[in-house]
Parts: structure tokens; C-alpha cells; sequence
């Protein structure tokens, strides 16, 4: 290898593409210093931030991180937003090399009309807002009216549908915050209508979050028997299914025969159905909805195409859930059509198609928003192999310099990851005092103010 002296790599982003990269990084007997680079003052992405909060075995992967945490050579600068406080150009010139893993930060639209009327919100400022992120903490969801929908029919929506549907009884075991769970468990809510424009066997969620559905304290799941009437195409390719379509056909026939009618809340899964408007004067009163069929296209792949057939479904909020969306950052070359930065296997590509050695993606930004945390991990894989070749190759350059100097000179107030150590504790022990898991800080203003504070510092003032 060419570079002299240890390899230093900034990593911006610290969910799982950006840890992954950089454990693998440290973990290449390669001599390397990776920092990690995080606008929040908490690391983890969307394990902290967008996983459920009734899921604690999946947030439990932050321990993998954890251990990362901890390698000789890792650093962490929370609060430290690329692009506000650093520009790209600066990283690029004090770094030997530069992964963006800053994820999807936006949503995909509906484009239809009425979807910018109060009470339309994206599912992922809903999912933020319950799981503390700072920048979603002033939202008001009116959850008065007796009907939510939910358009969507991947696993997002059915965690945005569960949760509208869980007991409080089922609420105060999670590390939702209090404000979240107050509203869900004082709603009015008492029906919830999740939308897929495409059939049962097209679905994207997966067999064990649809079982999961049916397991819930105080929400019965209705499935009209008609909706899993299928065209010849679905038929088939259900036949030809050993895996999830199949267990999803099953379980929904399974909820389709069960109705006792004795929960409290309805979930109900309807199938090619589609929303062509949202409806109301001053606020959403209600989606026009339109029965769909399929129609295979040129490469076979079942489409939803309108029928005649429309519907008014009256209801008070509507979750769009159909997908997040990659946001550009300022000089690094970006596909908008699909949201992602322009890269080839991990490596940034310029506007003429040609590789930038020094600069890499990895993540939501570099393949879309796609996949579970694990996919994460092949795909930073992937990069830091790019990455590692393009070091060996004498390609990467840096100027030197210390970002901790930079980020000082600027003022900025740098969340190191004892810092982190510090709010994570106290989050630990404000749950402890009622039986949670954690109770999160989810202001800007109490996040800063533990994370200056020793872990196990006095419980003198809980958020
Ligand atoms: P992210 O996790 O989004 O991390 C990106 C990080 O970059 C964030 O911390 C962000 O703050 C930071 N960042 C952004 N911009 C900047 C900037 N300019 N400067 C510095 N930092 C920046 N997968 C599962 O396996 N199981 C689940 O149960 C599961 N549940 C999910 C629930 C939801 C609601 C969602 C949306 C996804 C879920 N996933 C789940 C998928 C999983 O969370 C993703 O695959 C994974 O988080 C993507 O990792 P990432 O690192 O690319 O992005
Ligand atoms: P997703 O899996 O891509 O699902 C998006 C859904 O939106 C699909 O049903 C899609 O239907 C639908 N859709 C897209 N455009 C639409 C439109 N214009 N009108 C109506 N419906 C539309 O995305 P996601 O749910 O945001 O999840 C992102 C990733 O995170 C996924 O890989 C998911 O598995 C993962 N995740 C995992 C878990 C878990 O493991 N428990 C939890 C949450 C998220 P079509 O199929 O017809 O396009």
C-alpha cells in the first residue's frame, strides 16, 4: 500500500451502513482512523430513530456498533451536520478518503391532489416524531378522528399501523416517547386502514410483521375474503412462492376467516385499492380511493391500473408509506431519479461517469431505500473493498489536518461518543425509574445538556 502513515477515513452517518463501514474498516489490517460524522447529537440512525419502538430485539444490533464504538482508531463527532458545520470539499481535502452513509432523509410524494392538506403526513415523520427524533418533536398529529389510513403496503406501514394500534398497556414497554405514547394511547383512533394498490401476494411487508399484526392486545385484523380473490398472474407466481408471499397468503387467508369483534381497535388490510385524492376543505376529511386490477407489463411484473370503480373512505389523518427518498448533498454528484448519490459499487461517479477516488457512498444513499439493517452490511462491504483497492492503488491523497481543530475554530459544540456514553445512560436510568427501557431525550436542548454531563450524574432533572 501507498499511503504513509495510518489511512484516514471520515465516515458521515452513523446508522448501520456508516458502522458497518467502519468496523470493516478497522477490522481490514489495514492501519486506518476512521471518525465518524453525525448531525445528531445520538448515533445509530434509524436503528435509534426508525426501527419501532416495540421492537427492542432489533434495536438490540447497536451493541454490535457499540463494540466498533470501542476499536483503537474510531472517533465520533455528534452534532456535526456535513454541510452546515463542514462542506464535503473540506472532508475531501483533510481525509485520505470520504463515505457518505447519511442514508434517506426525505419521502417519496403520491402526486395526487389533496396530499398537501393538514393532516396528510409522510410515515416518516410520523415514525421520527414517536421515536424522539429532535426535528420532529413540534409536530401535531390530530389522532381525534375515529379513522387513520395508512397508504402503503411495506413494512413501514404495518409498523406505523401497529402502533396506532397498540394498548397503552403495550405502549409503556416501549422506548416510544412519553409524549407519543400519551397521544396514541389517549386517541380517538378506533379504526386503522392500510392501503396496497397491488395484490396480497404483491405486498412488500414480511410474513413475521403480518403475523404480528394479528397478535395485538386491543386490534382485530380484518381481511375481506374478496380482496384475496386473485387474477390468474398472482395465482401463479403464489403457486411458484416458497417463502414470503406464501406464509403472507396463508396468514391473511387466516385473518379473513377470524372476526370476534370483541377488540377495541380494527386493522383493516385492503388489497388493489389505490388513493387518487384527499379530500376536505381545511384539512383531510377523507381519501378517494379506486379498485385497481393487475396488468402484467413488458417484463412481467404485475402493475396496478385503475378501474372504474371509486370509493370515499371518511377519515381524520392519513400516513403516506410509500417509500423514503435520498437527499443531494451540496457538490457531490447525485441520480434524482432514483434518489441515490451517482455511484458505481460504492464509488462516487462524477457528471461524465468517471469514478472520484477519495469519495464513496454506502447505504440508503448509495442503493435506495431498501432492505434490513443486515443488507447493510454486504453493501458497506462492497464499498470498503472499493475503498481499500483504490488505497492500495495509490490513488487517495489527503492534505492533512485535524477536523477537531476546524470544528473548534468554528464553534461548533462537538458531541464526542463519551458524550453519547453519557445520554445513553441516563436514558437507561430514567427508563429504569419506570420499568422502560430507556426514556429518550427528544429536544435538541436536553440531548446537549446530557451529553455534557457525566453517565450516572444525579436524577435531579428528568426530561
Ligand atoms: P440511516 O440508518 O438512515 O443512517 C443515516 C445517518 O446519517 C443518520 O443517523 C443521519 O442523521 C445521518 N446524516 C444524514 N445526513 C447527514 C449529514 N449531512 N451530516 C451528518 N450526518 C448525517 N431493518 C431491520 O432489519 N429491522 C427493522 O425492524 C427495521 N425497521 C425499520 C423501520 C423503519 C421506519 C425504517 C425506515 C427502516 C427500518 N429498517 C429495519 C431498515 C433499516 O433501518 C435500514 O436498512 C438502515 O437503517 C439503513 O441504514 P443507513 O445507514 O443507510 O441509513
Ligand atoms: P417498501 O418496502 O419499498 O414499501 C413501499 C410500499 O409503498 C410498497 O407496498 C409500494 O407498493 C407502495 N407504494 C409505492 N408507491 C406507491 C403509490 N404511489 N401508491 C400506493 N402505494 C405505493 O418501503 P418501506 O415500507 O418504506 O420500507 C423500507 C425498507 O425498510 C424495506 O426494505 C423494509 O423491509 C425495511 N423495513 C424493515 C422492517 C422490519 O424488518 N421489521 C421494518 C420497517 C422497514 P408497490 O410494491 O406496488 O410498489
Amino acid at each position: 500500500m501507498h499511503v504513509v502513515g495510518p489511512l484516514r477515513v471520515a465516515v458521515v452517518g452513523s446508522g448501520p451502513a456508516g458502522f458497518y463501514a467502519a468496523g470493516q474498516l478497522l477490522g481490514s489490517g489495514f492501519r486506518v482512523e476512521v471518525d465518524v460524522i453525525e448531525r445528531l447529537p445520538t448515533p445509530w440512525g434509524l436503528v435509534r430513530l426508525g426501527v419501532a419502538p416495540d421492537h427492542p430485539e432489533i434495536k438490540a444490533v447497536s451493541r454490535v456498533f457499540e463494540k466498533i464504538a470501542r476499536a483503537s482508531g474510531f472517533r465520533f463527532f455528534g452534532n456535526v451536520e456535513v454541510g452546515r458545520d463542514v462542506s464535503p470539499a473540506e472532508l475531501a481535502l483533510l481525509y485520505d478518503a470520504v463515505i457518505f452513509a447519511v442514508g434517506a432523509q426525505s419521502d417519496r410524494r403520491l402526486g395526487i391532489p389533496g396530499e398537501e392538506l393538514p393532516g396528510s403526513w409522510p410515515a416518516t415523520a410520523f415514525v421520527a416524531w414517536y421515536n424522539g427524533h429532535p426535528d420532529f418533536q413540534e409536530l401535531d398529529f390530530d389522532l381525534s378522528g375515529e379513522r387513520v389510513v395508512v397508504v402503503g403496503n411495506g413494512n413501514v406501514a404495518v409498523d406505523v399501523a401497529r402502533m396506532l394500534s397498540l394498548s397503552r398497556e403495550e405502549l409503556v414497554r416501549t422506548d416510544a416517547t412519553e409524549a407519543a405514547i400519551e397521544a396514541i394511547a389517549g386517541a380517538g383512533v378506533r379504526e386503522i386502514v392500510m392501503l396496497g394498490r397491488r395484490g396480497p401476494v404483491q405486498a412488500a411487508f414480511t410474513s413475521p410483521e403480518l403475523r404480528e399484526l394479528g397478535e395485538l392486545g386491543e386490534a382485530e385484523v380484518i381481511v375481506d375474503p374478496a380482496d384475496l380473490e386473485l387474477d390468474p398472474v398472482s395465482e401463479v407466481s403464489l403457486a411458484e412462492d416458497r417463502s414470503t408471499a406464501r406464509r403472507n397468503y396463508e396468514l391473511l387467508r387466516g385473518y379473513s376467516s377470524r372476526r370476534d369483534g370483541a377488540k377495541r381497535k380494527r386493522l383493516v388490510l385492503r388489497f388493489c385499492t389505490s388513493p387518487v385524492a384527499l379530500l376536505g376543505s381545511a384539512r383531510v376529511e377523507a381519501v378517494e380511493v379506486v379498485r385497481n386490477r393487475l396488468v402484467a407489463d413488458a417484463r412481467g411484473e404485475l402493475r396496478p391500473v385503475a378501474t372504474a370503480l371509486r370509493e370515499t373512505i371518511p377519515c381524520g389523518l392519513v400516513l403516506r408509506s410509500v417509500g423514503y427518498r435520498g437527499v443531494s448533498i451540496d457538490g457531490i454528484p447525485f441520480d434524482p431519479e432514483r434518489g441515490v448519490i451517482a455511484n458505481l459499487g460504492g464509488r462516487v461517479l462524477d457528471g461524465g461517469g468517471q469514478t472520484v477516488p477519495g469519495l464513496y457512498c454506502a447505504g440508503w444513499i448509495k442503493r435506495g431505500p431498501s432492505g434490513v439493517i443486515g443488507t447493510n452490511k454486504k453493501d458497506a462491504a462492497e464499498t470498503v473493498e472499493a475503498l481499500l483497492a483504490d488505497a492500495d492503488a495509490g490513488l487517495l491523497r489527503s492534505e492533512g489536518g485535524d477536523l477537531d481543530a476546524l470544528l473548534g475554530q468554528r464553534g461548533v459544540s462537538v458531541v464526542n461518543y463519551a458524550g453519547w456514553e453519557a445520554i445513553d445512560a441516563r436514558e437507561r436510568e430514567l427508563g429504569a425509574l419506570l420499568g422502560r427501557p430507556r426514556v429518550k431525550f427528544a429536544r435538541w436542548q436536553e440531548l446537549l445538556e446530557a451529553a455534557g454531563r457525566p453517565a450516572g450524574a444525579g436524577l435531579d432533572s428528568p426530561p
